[in-house]
């Protein structure tokens, strides 16, 4: 699916179509945030726990550069190589310098958003190089020609029988077969195959230990150990901002991942890797990509402090019943809507748009990045920089202008209430009004409240 060149409010139009599954998302997602608050209130420490986190994120940020050199020293002394990527094309080409290095033909890859955002599957393709995600989910979407739709499900728009229908197409699986043990044990074998034949295995890296130089990559299917483990090379890739400065720090941040998450108490699989096995090799790529421009802008700063545990993503209201892809990003969904214009305004200055500013993703978030309050921002700066559409600014001008002044908020009202009655098809074009394609308009109020009130405040 190409959602490169469409809007949010485009291509969730197309999500929308199908009210069944925009129902059904939505019912799906709402589970996973009502499991994550179950196990949440389980915890009597929580708010210390994400307090305590928030702070360790905080004060790893504001010395980033130190930290960094204090990982790549430890990792370099675990017989570790290190390589620094300025951006998404140095990074890939890195990954593919290594593999060119090594004759690798083929790769397997556990769930790396780093790796989805710099596009690397692509890159590698076109070299000629086979790519198998091997997280299931991944897989499943990877078959389907999509991008993920979810930073930790990210088939999660898919149906269990249109699963059947893929592996039905690309693994041979029964026609007609949907039962979930039928298809997981089909996706097992024939990924157990792509491990055994892997030049190469690439990880993502949810947590990089400053003082250690070691690296944690957490899964619930154990793909990350078996490609690592059976490949004579290990490329793990890393955004700058995964840092954490002591092993101790890690408790605090595995209680909250996993349960905030999907409400599991911890992910099956916490894997630490430090260093390469005898006659092996392990690679880490750290990259910026637009990391330390995040760094700089001082109100968007602290998004990078995400862990990537998905639950702004579940309890948006905005993102159940849009669907991922209208994000047409790697990362949807709230966070998404922050990091993205970080990295191309005119491209995605739809997304900070694709918001109620309810704030749900505010509270449940476990480092306590204000979300909502940096889309709003990012709402305040795309529209200074001339990325938003000229009309919706004049409007916005027309309305600060009415809504700043009771003389010329009773004046519209006035003659709105009058016009609305008069000639209602001036709201309700649909053409010119999106808002109107998908509402009714209520019977406009013959008076305002003030009149009403002025009129009836003596009887109350
Ligand atoms: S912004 Fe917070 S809630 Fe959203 S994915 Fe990141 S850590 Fe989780």
């Amino acid at each position: 699916m190409n959602t490169h060149n469409i809007t949010h409010p485009e291509a969730a139009s197309e999500f929308l179509r199908n009210k069944e599954r925009v129902q059904w998302h939505d019912e799906t997602l709402w589970f996973v945030r009502y499991k994550r608050d179950k196990v949440v209130n389980e915890i009597p420490e929580w708010e210390q726990l994400r307090e305590l986190a928030s702070q360790i994120k905080d004060h790893t940020l504001s010395r980033l550069d130190e930290y960094l050199q204090e990982f790549e020293a430890a990792a370099i002394s675990n017989g570790v190589t290190v390589h620094w990527a300025a951006d998404a094309a140095e990074h890939n080409r890195i990954v593919h310098g290594i593999m060119a290095k090594h004759g690798a033909q083929k790769i397997v890859k556990s769930k790396s958003m780093l790796t989805e955002e710099c596009h690397l599957n692509e890159y590698l393709e076109a070299q000629g190089i086979e790519v198998v995600d091997t997280d299931l989910g991944e897989r499943i979407v990877q078959l389907n020609k999509e991008m993920p739709s979810h930073i930790v499900l990210p088939a999660i728009h898919i149906k269990k029988e249109e699963v059947g229908e893929i592996f039905h197409q690309h693994l041979g699986t029964e026609k007609g077969a949907s039962d979930p043990l039928y298809l997981a044990l089909a996706a097992r074998e024939h990924l157990r195959q792509k491990f055994l034949a892997a030049d190469i295995a690439i990880t993502g890296v949810n947590f990089a230990v400053a003082e250690t130089g070691a690296i944690v990559v957490c899964t619930n299917e154990g793909n990350a150990d078996l490609g690592a483990h059976l490949a004579k090379v290990h490329i793990a890739c890393m955004g700058i901002e995964k840092l954490i400065p002591r092993t101790e720090h890690l408790s605090v941040f595995l209680r909250l991942l996993a349960r905030n998450a999907t409400g599991q108490n911890i992910t099956a699989y916490s894997s630490h890797f430090r260093k390469p096995a005898a006659g092996s090799e392990m690679h880490i790529v750290i990259v910026d990509n637009g990391r330390t421009t995040q760094l700089g802008r001082e109100a968007f700063r602290n998004s990078l402090k995400c862990i990537r545990c998905g639950a702004c993503l579940n309890t948006c209201p905005v993102y159940r019943r849009s669907g991922g892809h209208s994000y047409h990003n790697a990362t949807a969904g709230p966070i998404g809507a922050i990091l993205a214009p970080n990295l191309d305004m005119r491209k995605n200055a739809d997304l900070p748009f694709a918001s109620t500013l309810c704030g749900s993703c505010t509270d449940v978030c476990p480092v306590k990045i204000d979300i909502h309050n940096q889309l709003y921002q990012w709402r305040q700066v795309l529209t200074k920089e001339g990325y938003v559409p000229a009309a919706k600014t004049a409007s916005m001008k027309v309305m600060a202008g009415v809504l700043s002044s009771p003389a010329r908020y009773t004046f519209a009202g006035k003659w709105a209430r009058k016009l609305l009655r008069w000639f209602p098809s001036l709201a309700m074009n649909k053409k010119l009004n999106p808002w109107a394609r998908q509402r009714d308009l209520p019977e406009p109020p013959k008076e305002s409240f003030r009149e009403w009130y002025k009129k009836n405040s003596r009887e109350l």
